[in-house]
């Protein structure tokens, strides 16, 4: 007997016989019958037991969200509103629930975020819940596809550092042995490095931490960041890269669109490409012309960011941000070093992606540590890479769980995040 899972019933022929694994979500009685509401990954179905020709184990009672192996035939006439109807022959329980459940499975999401994520194991099973990261794992798969298609080799590089890579306070300080070390922030120094190795195309998905105290509903303390670095490339080449990564990623998910749409209610819209830019600039006038004086080198609050997000649809970038807001690596505008070659992606309000090209002559590099108050001798292992034949580059970093987050139209990052890290979670 073959092991089906109940999204593959729906092409089977009456009568076939089917082993299928999963959970209990409900049980149901009547005088003649049960019915046990049947889920595996894929769906829900309806297993039909008639007393009087069961001799299997007691089904009345088995307690809601025990692991159980079900076999039996298929019956394509069958009634029932739940799903696919299953006649089964013999059912095996796994591994028994334990009862009270601490968070209903059955019904729609309406515990608060706390319990949900402090039973994410359970939370996880619901459809409206799951489907959040499968859509996760098909954006970064669209991206990562988008990627190797374009020359990118992925790696992988070290998390736990002796410097910032950019100076900042926002780290978290581990102990590594007789010495104080930190989880990065970023790989922005090692794909740079890489990139004068040869590599020419080099790509990373991997955890990034920020030490940083607040609390929105857009930040964790360790997100999932897709980073990119291109060699004999500027900004404008590495805007292209994103917004067809973005498209690519977006175009994996509309794939399972229907599902999307009936457990989230949401309709996944392929974006169309290139996305709009607007300059730093053009933003700081536009904000003027609605009657908001926006603070000369601050980056923009987030009303400021939902009034510009309100004159696009969708994706748009803001480029040519002021050299004073982006970090000592950015390329500053050849025309105007008080501006960079750099770019921001958004989403209405919601900033997803940072980039920019870099800066690659040793020189100008050792003086913009010097400008941002950085000592370059902290940073030598880097700058080494800019002496022997660095090339022209750009790149850019990406949030996952941003990504998903405005996708799919949620409220809250962490729902976005299997097993969230923020200022007061560290468990599960
Ligand atoms: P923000 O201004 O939103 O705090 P940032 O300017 O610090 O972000 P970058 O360091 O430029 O962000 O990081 C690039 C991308 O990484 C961001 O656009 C975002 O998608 C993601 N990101 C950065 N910080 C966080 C965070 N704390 N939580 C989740 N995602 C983040």
């Amino acid at each position: 007997m073959r092991l089906f899972s109940v999204k593959e019933l729906s092409d089977l022929k009456e009568d076939t016989e089917v082993l299928l694994h999963g959970w209990v979500q409900e049980t149901r009685t009547t005088k003649n019958l049960i019915f046990v509401v049947f889920r595996d990954h894929t769906g829900l179905a309806q297993l039909t037991i008639r007393r009087d020709s069961w001799n299997g184990i007691e089904v009345d009672n088995i307690p809601r969200e025990s692991a159980i192996s079900v076999s039996g035939t298929f019956m394509v006439h069958g009634k029932s509103k739940t799903g696919p109807e299953i006649s089964p022959s013999k059912i095996t329980i796994l591994n028994i629930a334990g009862s009270p459940l601490p968070l209903a499975v059955s019904d729609p999401v309406n515990s608060d975020i706390e319990t949900r994520l402090n039973n994410r194991f359970l939370d996880l099973r619901k459809r409206e819940v799951g489907i959040i990261f499968r859509v996760e794992s098909d954006l970064l798969w669209g991206i990562r596809k988008h990627m190797s298609q374009n020359g990118f080799t992925e790696v992988h590089t070290p998390k736990i550092v002796g410097t910032s890579t950019e100076g900042g306070s926002d780290l978290f300080a581990v102990r590594y042995f007789e010495k104080e070390a930190f989880l990065n922030q970023s790989p922005q120094l090692y794909k740079e490095i890489l990139v004068s190795s040869g590599v020419n195309r080099v790509f990373e998905v991997g955890p990034a931490f920020r030490a940083e105290k607040h609390n929105t509903v857009r930040h964790l303390n360790e997100f999932t960041s897709i980073d990119i670095e291109m060699a004999f490339s500027d900004h404008n080449d590495a805007m292209v890269m994103l917004e067809n990564a973005v498209r690519s990623g977006i175009l994996e998910v509309s794939a399972g669109e229907r599902e999307v749409k009936e457990a989230l209610g949401v309709e996944v819209k392929v974006p169309e490409v290139p996305f709009p830019r607007i300059t730093f600039e053009e933003c700081v006038d536009y904000l003027s012309s609605k009657g908001m004086a926006h603070r000369d080198g601050e980056d923009f609050s987030p009303d400021e960011l939902r009034i510009i997000g309100e004159r696009f649809t969708g994706f748009y970038f803001i480029t040519r941000w002021p050299a004073s807001l982006r970090p000592f690596y950015t390329m500053p505008d050849p025309d105007d070093s008080n501006y960079t070659n750099s770019f921001d992606l958004q989403f209405r309000e919601n900033e997803i992606t940072s980039g920019a090209q870099r800066v690659h002559d040793p020189e100008m590099l050792r003086n913009r540590f010097l400008a941002k108050g950085l000592n370059p001798d902290d940073f030598s292992f880097y700058l080494e890479a800019f002496r022997y034949g660095m090339p022209p580059h750009a790149g850019w970093g990406l949030g996952l769980e941003r990504l998903t987050m405005i996708v799919l139209g949620l409220k809250n990052i962490r729902e976005a995040t299997v097993f969230p890290r923020d200022r007061n979670r560290i468990s599960p």
